[in-house]
């Protein structure tokens, strides 16, 4: 469970403090956990906390979006905009600390100044950001759900119903993996700081390195309880049906994302996004070539021969007619303008002889009959090329 911030409680303050009270209530802790003046180890996170809630509550807007939304109003800030606009220049310049630490921190003109930036961005990026239960909020994973869908489908859109097995948020506890009425215990080991001292003796001497308390994994806090429902995973598999709305004109392979639709993350808005990844079934009929369509028609001797006008079968159900001139060879193609996957595609037709393999008796002497009237001439002529 991720330790909720409270900016007031951090600071000892009640939630109608005044911005005096706020700022005589962070200049006596700054004087107690400030980097320059304790070295102690945790002290600079402590620092950290009181600065961030110091610099949130001393700021008129902020301190309201803070007081209406909480913790979550503040997710839209970077840790740099947080501290934009914070002035701690009289406060640092008061504990006689003077111009030189704010020109150390640089608060106000993060980019400007060479040292002092250095050692701000290496107070909030090593000691702080890192180490906060708050940098430890993960994201949730993606998911990849492969959609096999029918031609018709691809080319004029449709509405799918899927199920996805996913984690989401147990609805018992609601992610907060402790039993309803018994909240987490502030870890004793690290007194809820998620960072222990571990000394080592050396030749040198003791090497005191400050490590992630191995007992609350650095939250701070330990479930004595955990729920029952999600046995205190704060997660639960489930299957879930979600409609998606696959747009005309896809083709096999498209990604469709579907913005938080992904596995739970540590908190909310941090679900990861899913992706529906378009699978096109072959059709018997027709196939595709980008916007083309291509397609093949049986049709008799006699069609081609004698010319005739015959039906096309298209994507959306309708017929399109297509006029066979006499005389047409197996195999023509002809195009239909527009009949493609989309306006801008067309569809080809080919149209093959089908020649029957059972004749009955009245059907033979016909075709014979057929064959003799055809030229001696024209039978030598085929006769040479397929010889
Ligand atoms: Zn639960
Ligand atoms: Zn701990």
């Amino acid at each position: 469970m991720v330790m909720a911030k409270d900016y007031y409680e951090i600071l000892g303050v009640s939630r109608d403090a005044s911005i005096d009270e706020i700022k005589k209530a962070y200049r006596n802790l700054a004087k107690k956990y400030h980097p320059d003046i304790n070295k102690e180890p945790g002290a600079a996170d402590k620092f950290k906390k009181i600065s961030e809630a110091y610099a949130v509550l001393s700021d008129e807007e902020k301190r309201r979006k803070y007081d209406m939304y909480g913790e979550e109003g503040m997710r839209g800030y970077s840790t740099e905009d947080i501290f934009r606009g914070a002035d701690f220049s009289d406060i640092f310049r008061d504990l006689g600390l003077g111009d030189i630490i704010s020109d150390f921190f640089g608060f106000g003109s993060f980019s400007s100044r060479g040292r002092g930036s250095n050692l701000f961005e290496d107070l909030f990026t090593q000691h702080f950001e890192d180490r906060s239960p708050r940098a430890r909020q993960r994201r949730g994973a993606d998911l990849i759900y492969h959609l096999e869908i029918d031609l018709k489908e691809a080319v004029f859109g449709a509405e799918k119903k899927i199920s996805v097995q996913k984690n989401e948020l147990c609805p018992e506890c609601n992610g907060t993996k402790t039993k309803a009425g018994v909240p987490p215990q502030t870890c004793p080991r690290c007194n809820g700081t998620g960072q222990v001292q571990n000394i080592r003796r050396t030749a040198y001497g003791r090497i005191v390195n400050i490590i992630t308390c191995p007992d609350c994994g650095g939250r701070g806090d330990i479930i004595t309880d955990p729920c029952p429902t999600c046995k205190g995973e704060g997660k639960i598999t489930r299957s879930k049906t979600i409609e998606i709305k696959i747009p005309p004109g896809v083709d096999n392979g498209v990604r469709l994302k579907i913005p938080r639709e992904g596995e739970v993350g540590d908190g909310p808005g941090l679900e990861g996004d899913l992706y529906v990844e378009i699978h096109v079934k072959e059709d018997k009929f027709f196939k595709r070539k980008g916007d083309d369509l291509y397609c093949e028609i049986p049709v008799s001797f006699g069609q081609l021969a004698l010319g005739d006008k015959i039906e096309v079968p298209t994507l959306d159900g309708k017929k399109a007619e297509l006029k066979i001139p006499p005389g047409t060879q197996s195999h023509t193609t002809f195009v239909l303008k527009g009949l493609g996957v989309s306006r801008l595609g067309d569809m080809y037709v080919k149209v093959k002889v089908k020649i029957p393999k059972k004749l009955t008796q009245k059907e033979k002497e016909l075709i014979e009959e057929f064959d003799s009237a055809v030229s001696k001439n024209k039978k030598q002529i085929f006769g040479r090329i397929f010889k």
